[in-house]
């Protein structure tokens, strides 16, 4: 279990859920969560709420049933890296996950084609989302439909002072997405190695849509005690790191080969 899920879903998002904000903060409480966060979401996800619904949350209540509560959004990362709400609204939220979902992105990696194209068009399009200022999260990056290069992501994410998200949804039995051998795990342990080699903090989630797995985590807990990841560099612990100020993305780095390359996913 953690205290601290900044990666949950309503019904708001549009699936998995029919629970209500209350509905959430309840169960954070009956877990003994002392901090959620809400993230539903962005528009161009199929029957997500819209940019209106975001603008709200500003008077959404602070605490409920004794849980503190932020309000974010898990926004699109669109072809080409821009992402599916304005800058004006992302402006007034606590924080901005970033990730990659079809739809609506237009192509996925299936295993077949010549993986570089994905990874080059991936690598660039997160770095593009990066360079938004506004981006405090990538979320799960660890998916193989959207391989990308983990050199030159984590170089960025060191950059500019942007989180890294261990998801525990994408680790569980239906979760992302074993593409041609290539494995979620296996995604995460190399990032994760990277990560603390790095300096980069990570953000472990349960992306519980509904109320169900809020606070649930042991997957990804699991990989993290492996790689003894320093604690100080997890924001389930130090919330606080979701306040380090941005820096911004001087440019994207050149590709680094080194030994985890290979033939893993996330070269
Ligand atoms: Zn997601
Ligand atoms: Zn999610």
């Amino acid at each position: 279990m953690i205290t601290v899920d900044l990666h949950t879903h309503t019904i708001a998002s549009g699936h998995g859920s029919t629970a209500t904000i209350g509905q959430m903060a309840r169960a954070a409480s009956e877990r003994g969560l002392r901090l959620l966060g809400i993230s539903d979401h962005g528009p161009a996800t199929p029957g997500a709420a819209f940019s209106s619904y975001f603008q709200n949350l500003a008077f959404a209540p602070r605490e409920h049933f004794g849980v503190r509560l932020l309000y974010g959004v898990e926004a699109n990362i669109l072809d080409g890296g821009g992402l599916d709400l304005d800058n004006s609204v992302l402006a007034r939220l606590d924080y901005v996950i970033a990730s990659m979902h079809r739809p609506p992105r237009s192509v996925i990696y299936h295993g077949r084609d010549d993986i570089e194209a994905y990874r080059d068009r991936n690598t660039k399009d997160y770095i593009e989302a990066m360079s938004n200022p506004l981006v405090r999260i990538i979320g799960h990056p660890d998916n193989s439909q959207f391989p990308y290069c983990v050199h030159r992501l984590t170089d960025a994410a060191a950059e500019c002072k942007v989180i890294l998200e261990v998801n525990e949804a994408s680790l569980g039995p239906d979760g992302y997405h074993r593409v041609a051998g290539l494995d979620t795990e296996q995604n995460y342990r190399i990032l994760i190695k990277l990560c603390k080699k790095k300096g980069i903090p990570l953000l472990i989630s349960s992306d519980s849509h509904g109320p169900d797995r809020i606070g649930q985590a042991d997957r990804a807990l699991f990989l993290l005690r492996e790689q003894d990841f320093p604690r100080d560099l997890l924001v389930n612990e130090h919330p606080e790191l979701l306040s380090v100020p941005r820096q911004p993305l001087r440019s994207s780095q050149p590709a680094q080969t080194g030994p985890d390359t290979g033939a893993l996913p996330l070269s």
